[in-house]
């Protein structure tokens, strides 16, 4: 694709929702990205999450963290360029040990995978022997490697099901072990807020949880739901189980990235609300053009605003970020994962 067929691309998906002079600017970009990718026999993973233009240009594959990773390792090129943040390159890295994964910008983290260490989790099954530990995807490999089995958000309720307990180590966001631990009907029991006592590990708990929260969806409230429904009162509200269980209980529905946006476009409700990460709107918005998407677009992950157009190119360049993870950590964290996808 040339520079203006490439413009003409996405000018067709992005028209009113990103600048025309922007649009050349980045069409030029990804062009070259393009070209470069095709020499280095390099996959690009663009997340849900990345800014309209770069996420309507150079991936190759679009969607959640898992299923990018899952899809490149499918792939015969040599090299992962993984457009999102280091957790998600990592597992990239997990199903693909033999190729070379990059991450655009290096500082692309993440307040949940930062809330939780490996040396927390190692704390948490010396306290709570023989307990089995679900770890949410959104953490980095080497808390991974202390795990049984990773979960994501939209089948974590069926991952804490198939372990077949009562008692479960749930790490780390506490928002989503609130919203699975409703529909499970387990307890959850956090111990960084219980006093340290003889007794406590004989309380009667069903699910241990951790303090971690997406900074992004914590921010949203059940006031701004109850705003929006006095303006549009047959509006169809879809929250990620990242948002607190108020909120998600005052939505219509809830699921992960790749789920919200299958119920967009599955349903036919005259207004939408996603409650979820500001770009990740823009997306849905481009690919339903006919449907009324209202988004409060007050929170940007600063994680994933740091991967741009121009840092990918970089990256392609310069051969920057390699992503490494110690084999003895990789392969222990690969088991967790791969449990997971057996179970679906
Ligand atoms: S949106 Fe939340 S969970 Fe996702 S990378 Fe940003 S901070 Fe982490």
């Amino acid at each position: 694709m040339n520079i203006d067929e490439m413009l003409r691309s996405l000018t067709d998906k992005l028209a009113g929702i990103v600048p025309e002079g922007e649009l050349r600017y980045k069409a030029e970009l990804a062009v070259e990205i393009n070209q470069l990718k095709k020499a280095r026999n390099a996959v690009i993973l663009g997340h849900n999450y990345m800014e309209p233009a770069l996420f309507h240009s150079i991936p190759d594959f679009t969607g959640d963290s898992l299923d990018l990773s899952r899809k490149a390792a499918q792939t015969d090129k040599d090299l992962i360029v993984f457009c999102g943040v280091k957790f998600m390159a990592e597992t990239a890295k997990l199903l693909s040990p033999e190729k070379t994964v990059l991450l655009p910008a290096k500082e692309a983290g993440c307040s949940l995978a930062a809330s939780i260490t490996a040396d927390d989790v190692r704390a948490l099954k010396q306290r709570f022997p023989g307990v089995p530990v679900v770890t949410y995807v959104n953490t980095y490999a080497d808390v991974k490697a202390e795990t049984d089995i990773c979960c994501t958000s939209s089948n974590a309720a069926a991952v804490v099901a198939s372990l077949n307990t009562d008692t479960v180590i749930f790490l780390p966001d506490e928002y989503l072990a609130r919203n699975v631990a409703r529909e499970t009907g387990k307890h959850i029991i956090f111990p960084t807020l219980m006093p340290e006592s003889p007794f406590s590990t004989e309380l009667d708990y069903q699910m241990i949880g951790w303090h971690g929260r997406c900074e992004v969806h914590e921010k949203f409230t059940v006031e701004d739901i109850n705003l929006i429904r006095e303006q549009f009162p047959d509006v169809f509200v879809l929250a990620h189980p990242e948002c607190s269980p108020e909120v998600v209980a005052a939505s219509d529905f809830s699921g992960g990235t790749n789920a919200m946006i299958r119920a967009v476009q599955e349903s036919s409700a005259p207004h939408y609300l996603l409650l979820t990460e500001c770009a990740m709107g823009d997306n849905i918005i481009s690919a339903n053009p006919e449907k009324d998407i209202l988004r409060l677009c007050m929170v940007r992950c600063p994680h994933m605003n740091l991967i741009t157009l121009e840092d990918t190119l970089a990256s392609l360049r310069y051969n920057q970020y390699v992503i490494d993870v110690p084999e003895e950590i990789r392969s222990r964290a690969a088991i967790a994962v791969e449990r997971m996808i057996a179970i679906g």
